[in-house]
């Protein structure tokens, strides 16, 4: 089912400049539709981000993908998602071969999520609570990938990253972003590279954004 329109997807992302074929791959292979509300199925292979509930969204493909390419992700490279929301990023990740640890904030969301990786037989890690903190026990991570706008980069996944290990993570204001990729060269050393513009949700905690809006 929706062959066409992945095979369409998989073209726009190529003209948009995915070099990455394992990346493009798991975009052909993990199925989109199951990660969206039943109502917008249709939708699941536009090159769109869409609303999974709670004020959230599930990324847009493109965004994903751009992500996961800085990633670079390698077969058991432990990876730590902040912000599970459908799910899909994560499941994206687990299709490379990662061993993902993914926290969620929202408990309803945590629980689809949840389910949704119980239904696929997916074995992921997840987590209900405050990302901007890391989840300390797992760590140190070889990739951190945060899903939702930070006004800062957050101490503690600098801190939770292996050396040699890349933090993937939209920075900026409440409505604009520059997607930070760092990589840790020493304990407090960091090379920095910088794709703008992006538009996340915001990161909402104890070193995000303090209210909710
Ligand atoms: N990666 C998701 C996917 O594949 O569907 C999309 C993530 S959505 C753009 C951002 C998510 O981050 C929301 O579900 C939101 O509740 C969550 N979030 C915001 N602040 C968070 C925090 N401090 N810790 C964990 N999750 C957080």
């Amino acid at each position: 089912m929706y062959e066409e329109e992945r095979e369409k997807l998989i073209k726009e992302l190529r003209q948009q400049g995915i070099r990455d074929e394992k990346v493009l791959e798991a975009i052909r292979n993990v199925p989109r539709e199951l990660f969206v509300p039943e109502v917008l199925r249709h939708q699941a292979y536009k090159n769109i981000a869409l609303p999974i509930g709670k004020g959230q969204t599930i990324s847009q493909p493109l965004t994903v993908a751009i992500m996961t390419e800085a990633l670079k992700v390698t077969k058991n490279m432990k990876v730590l998602e902040i912000g599970t929301g459908s799910g899909y990023q994560a499941a994206i990740l687990d299709y490379l071969g990662a061993k993902v640890y993914t926290i969620e904030r929202d408990f309803d969301l945590f629980k689809e999520a949840r389910q949704r990786f119980q239904d696929l037989g997916l074995k992921i890690a997840t987590l209900c609570g405050d990302g901007t903190i890391g989840w300390k026990e797992f760590a140190p991570y070889e990739g951190i990938i945060v899903t939702a706008a930070a006004p800062d980069i957050p101490k503690p996944l600098k801190d939770q990253l292996a050396v040699g290990g890349r933090l993937v993570i939209p920075v900026g204001s409440k409505t604009s972003q520059i997607m930070y990729i760092l990589t840790k060269i020493d304990q407090n050393e960091f090379e920095v590279e910088k794709i703008p513009a992006f538009q996340f949700v915001p990161l909402i905690g104890i070193e995000g954004w303090k209210n909710e809006f």
